[in-house]
């Protein structure tokens, strides 16, 4: 049975995020809207994956851990990961790297770390969704260094996408998977020569709030290259 899924989701970490992106609040919203598995993908940090997963283990949800990498290049990459533990990993790798731009809160909002209860536990401080150190190259390697699979995220948007800064997807480094937010724009992108033949199409929310939480639901079968990293999450094995 393939799972409902949305694969692109901002809480308040994330500046950009609402506040009303808390931990419980997107588990149960997903749980209403009929999901079965979410993926967290906060900028360039990880921090409220630990809280989000109780959420979800709450609500009888599957989590899928992620990142939405900044590059230095500015170019978003989704890197899902195999556990919380390995996107703490990559999250520390990232801030070592990331520009000490503080975060202004008046201008660019605030970056919330929460537990499962919605309690405020910290405030990060240098603005995640700078670039960080880290070429194109270099992130993805390092998230499959950590049993990950790196995605370029909304590759059909007009900014912060391997398209919007490269021009063509290059052929280094190899992805298997690319996010779009209308699924329908890839067959101009491949008539255009500007993408390859025989990528999975993968899209999601890329929710901010939670009226946009599901708004582009994924169906994610066994045949998908994320399905190692789903197979066994969550309450009870999928069968
Ligand atoms: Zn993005
Ligand atoms: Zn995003």
């Amino acid at each position: 049975m393939p799972l409902r899924c949305d694969l692109h989701l901002h809480s308040c970490l994330s500046p950009c995020g609402d506040d009303q992106m808390t931990p419980a609040n997107i588990a149960g919203f997903a749980k209403l809207a009929g999901l079965d598995l979410i993926a967290l993908t906060d900028h360039n940090a990880a921090e409220n994956l630990p809280a989000i997963q109780r959420a979800c283990d709450a609500y009888g949800l599957r989590l899928l851990p992620g990142i939405e990498m900044n590059t230095a290049e500015e170019i978003h990459l989704l890197c899902y990961l195999p556990t919380v533990d390995a996107a703490l990993s990559l999250s520390a790798e990232i801030r070592h790297r990331l520009p000490l731009v503080p975060c202004e809160e008046k201008v660019f909002g605030t970056q919330i770390v929460m537990d499962e209860e919605d309690r405020e536990l910290e405030r990060v401080q240098p603005l995640l969704v700078s670039g960080c150190g880290m070429g194109l190259e270099e992130a993805a390697a390092r998230c499959r260094a950590l049993g990950g699979i790196p995605v370029p995220a909304h590759i059909d948007r007009e900014s912060y996408s391997v398209l919007s800064v490269l021009g063509i997807m290059p052929e280094q480094p190899v992805f298997e998977a690319v996010e779009l937010r209308d699924p329908q724009k890839m067959e101009g992108l491949l008539a255009a020569g500007r993408i390859a033949p025989g990528y999975e199409l993968l899209t999601g929310s890329d929710a901010h709030c939670l009226e946009e939480i599901a708004a582009r639901p994924h169906l994610l079968g066994e045949n998908s290259v994320l399905w190692p990293l789903v197979r066994g999450r969550g309450q009870g094995k999928i069968a």
